[in-house]
């Protein structure tokens, strides 16, 4: 029989109706047999997500000593589930152990790994399936790192003596035993780590969307749903900001072939996403997806003869490296180089301390920075070998009035990669698909 690890987001997790659908999904397929689970989302729109509450429960306490306002929204909705269900945890005694805990402990981390370890052992009755904690099976080192061998013996050993099994997404445990959570959205790399611990033929995560878009749903209306894309797709996009999955959740299965299904619970015949290694025998189209974000800021230098200059760009890197800031990306040309990077690294008017110890170092002509960039990628194997497809890129834009600050295009040739003023964003995104969709 096939493996499926099966992870459910928090929409899927937030009330009796959405895991309702949940129960159905797993229990239509005997081959879903590991089930990881976020904590409870959002029910309605301005809804709480537990694990924020679970946050400003632990603040309450760094404030107030006690987390009593916050938590006991915490236990309303676990209560209401438990008792909707009809279920015979005890599931006050969980809530009173860890509101305790939340108050004697200094861990932050505890507190907002608590929303997946409740609703794992709620689901593992509603499933009748065995809890297995994370705390046991994930480890970090001592640095806090993720331990992705250690934790991979682990899961495999735990697992392969389990029929059936519900596991918390989210967090694992430091060597000293305490709880340590991964980065929001984290649940997704716990199933990553499921998947390729059981070697799963598939790992299935389930959310709310039919699967990955061309493009974001509120920026062009409807878009088409992406039935394949490569590992490295999904990297170049979720790093400009398409949020269906966590952007780590690949690392786990890279060198594996194992595929990542994203699919609907609340449409559950939608066959969804396939991501895979190589979608290289898939039909795909010319561009796969195109994704943006605001938020960067860009270095421009030009000196004219720089490139006969020897270690003019070690020289400018240094001085980023100095200040500890990371460059996404740098692209050059004969005489002129733009160094682009996060606009968060540039606190307290850092750029103008660059600007000064690049005169310093290099001499520049000319040099001067922009800071309101936003980057827009255009993603897809299908474009390498073609030609035309950044024409049509920046005709598209240039149809549409906006002006391009920057051109990038890996030598991957699977990307490429536009700036423009961050107000044009939208309308820069929205113009693009509607050349190539
Ligand atoms: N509950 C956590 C969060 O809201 C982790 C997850 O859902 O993946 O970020």
């Amino acid at each position: 029989m096939n493996i499926k690890v099966a992870k459910f987001g928090g929409t899927s997790m937030a009330n009796k109706e959405a895991i309702l659908k949940v129960k159905d999904i797993i229990q239509s397929d005997p081959e879903r047999r590991f089930i990881v689970v976020s904590a409870p989302g959002k029910r309605f729109k301005g809804d709480e997500k537990i694990t924020d509450l679970l946050l400003a429960s632990y603040e309450e306490k760094v404030n107030s000593g006690d987390c009593h306002i916050y938590f006991a929204k915490v236990r309303d909705r676990f209560t209401e589930i438990v008792r909707e269900f009809g279920l015979t945890i005890d599931i006050n005694k969980y809530l009173d152990e860890v509101e305790d805990n939340i108050n004697k402990s200094t861990s932050c981390d505890y507190a907002a790994s608590r929303g997946e370890y409740l609703s794992a052992l709620v689901m593992s009755e509603i499933l009748g399936f065995e809890f297995v904690d994370s705390a046991e099976i994930i480890k970090f080192n001592k640095k806090g790192n993720f331990d992705a061998s250690y934790t991979n013996d682990l899961v495999s050993k735990r697992l392969s003596i389990a029929n059936g099994a519900v596991i918390p997404g989210f967090y694992g445990t430091m060597p000293d035993g305490s709880i340590k959570t991964f980065t929001r959205g984290g649940s997704d790399f716990t199933g990553s780590i499921i998947a390729r611990g059981v070697q799963a033929d598939v790992y299935e995560n389930w959310t709310d969307v039919d699967g990955f878009m061309t493009a974001d749903p509120r920026i062009v209306d409807n878009p088409h749903i992406i039935d394949f894309l490569s590992y490295e797709e999904l990297r170049e996009l979720s790093y400009m900001g398409a949020s269906v999955l966590h952007p780590a959740s690949i690392f786990p299965l890279q060198s594996t072939n194992i595929p990542i299904n994203v699919r609907n619970t609340f449409n559950p015949s939608a066959v969804g996403t396939y991501i895979l290694h190589d979608t290289s025998d898939k039909k795909t189209s010319l561009i796969t997806g195109i994704a943006g974000r605001t938020g960067f800021t860009t270095f421009f230098v030009r000196k004219a003869l720089m490139n006969n200059e020897v270690g003019f760009c070690r020289k400018i890197l240094s001085i980023f490296e100095y200040y500890d800031i990371s460059i996404e990306h740098m692209p050059t040309g004969i005489d002129t180089m733009s160094l682009i990077v996060p606009n968060d690294h540039l606190t307290d008017g850092l750029e103008f301390s660059i600007i000064e110890k690049i005169r310093g170092e290099v001499n520049p002509d000319v040099i001067f920075v922009y800071k309101n960039i936003a980057l827009i990628a255009i993603v897809g194997h299908g474009m390498s070998n073609q030609t035309g497809t950044a024409a049509r890129v920046f005709t598209a834009l240039a149809n549409a009035n906006i002006n391009i600050k920057m051109i990038d295009q890996g030598s991957s040739e699977i990307n490429i990669i536009v700036g423009v003023n961050g107000d044009d964003l939208n309308h820069a995104i929205a113009a693009i698909y509607h050349e190539f969709f």
